[in-house]
């Protein structure tokens, strides 16, 4: 970054200082990866020049031809990983893709049913705050007492009662496979239309680690930059019968210009989904996440719903008498970034709670294994157990930089 160094010394410093933080730190953020260098390459291309409304070959602007060529490789390679009928890979995030299908085929006011935010679901399923909440009448969902899993039973009655025109299925902090089948059953009944917001599981689902959304839902919506470890950015899926609306919606809708440099960043993203590597990757992911969670259960820590199908998982505190937040905090003081988050039935409010959301796709992909996430909990757990010993967090500061200098990251960037 010669040019930025010189031009802007400021900023190139705070983008110097991220690469070292990444490096140095243990990112169990369920929602963060690191993106491959070819994606920051494209992601930092001359395509943010251009100006792009509307969609390949049908452009309101001439001197597409170069971004039209990113555009359509990143919906073909999407269509192909996915088996969607049609793809608009322009939102700018996952919560633009929800937007675009809300307001394509809702009206204001009309019903949604979504998953609790307490239990698992995003702000785009109807927080109060979000457009979601404020435009939609929002009937939320959880998951059970016992099982802490997803009650069909219960979304099924709540279908009935209150006759949704969409059902929404997906979460931001749930570890147990999501089944698609029962929601298509279940908004049949009520004559519902299915949307899926896969954000965290795409890249799963890419390589069928979990069962896919497609064949049941009208709309499936995603974000990249999860565990599809692409550039940040969302997209949308839909049956063809669709397809006219649900661009239309996006742009001229909710959008203006697409970023064409992110398309062209997911174009490659989609590349390398399709590569068999990206299956060991995503199965690395899931055997993380199980020996996460079982390491830190011989702790004495409850893992919400006692374990995970997937890359992330909920840990119960309250064994350890602290709440999410100075957990979290003691944690990132000794380079282990975490988020707190709601469990089920939290006793505490969403500003402390109860406990933490762990997930796996970033330690994955810096190449640690089962052994990297045994020695992770122990070292977890030795925080959690003296937050307010100084000594135990530097020592563990110095244990997390010597293990992340075993699996560098980003060794083609000088910064
Ligand atoms: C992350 C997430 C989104 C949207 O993410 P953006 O931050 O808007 O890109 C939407 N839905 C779910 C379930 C998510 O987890």
């Amino acid at each position: 970054m010669h040019c930025l160094k010189t031009m802007d010394p400021q900023v190139y410093k705070a983008i110097a200082a991220e690469v070292k933080r990444e490096r140095n730190t243990i990112d169990l953020i369920a929602s963060e990866n690191f993106t491959h260098p070819a994606i920051l390459e494209a992601q930092g291309s001359v395509m943010t020049n251009k100006y792009a409304e509307g969609y390949p070959s049908a452009r309101w602007y001439d001197g597409c031809e170069y971004v039209d060529v990113a555009e359509n490789l990143a919906r073909d390679r999407a269509k192909k990983i996915f088996g969607a009928e049609h793809i608009n890979v322009q939102p700018h995030s996952g919560t633009q893709a929800n937007m675009a299908v809300y307001f394509a085929m809702l009206k204001p006011g009309d019903t949604v049913l979504a998953m609790d935010l307490a239990c698992g679901g995003h702000l785009s399923h109807g927080h109060r705050q979000n457009f979601s909440g404020k435009y939609f009448n929002i009937v939320s969902y959880g998951v059970n007492k016992e099982d802490e899993r997803i009650d069909y039973n219960e979304v099924e009655s709540l279908a009935l009662k209150h006759k949704p025109k969409m059902i929404l299925a997906g979460a931001s902090a749930y570890s147990r496979v999501i089944d698609f089948a029962q929601f298509r059953r279940i908004a049949d009944k009520v004559g519902a239309f299915i949307l899926a917001d896969i954000a965290h599981i795409a890249g799963l689902i890419a390589c069928k680690l979990h069962p896919s959304p497609v064949p049941h839902a009208e709309f499936v919506t995603t974000t990249t930059h999860k565990t599809l470890r692409g550039p940040r950015g969302g997209m949308i899926m839909c049956r063809k019968e669709f397809a006219k609306k649900i661009d239309s919606e996006v742009f001229p809708g909710i959008q203006g210009g697409p970023l064409m440099h992110a398309i062209a960043a997911k174009a490659v993203a989609f590349k390398l989904a399709l590569e068999p590597e990206f299956k060991d990757y995503q199965k690395s992911i899931i055997a993380n996440a199980k020996r996460l969670a079982s390491e830190l259960q011989k702790r004495g820590l409850r893992i919400v719903s006692g374990g995970t199908d997937n890359h992330l998982l909920l840990v119960d505190l309250r064994a350890k008498k602290i709440n999410g937040k100075e957990a979290a905090s003691s944690l990132h003081k000794a380079n282990i970034v975490v988020n707190k988050n709601l469990i089920p039935f939290d006793p505490l409010g969403a500003r402390l709670t109860s406990g933490l959301r762990l997930g796996t796709p970033s330690v994955s992909a810096r190449g640690m294994k089962e052994d990297e996430m045994t020695q992770i909990a122990c070292l977890m757990d030795g925080v959690l157990s003296s937050c307010e010993d100084k000594k135990t967090i530097e020592m563990t500061k110095q244990e997390v930089v010597k293990l992340t200098k075993k699996f560098p990251l980003y060794k083609e960037l000088t910064a």
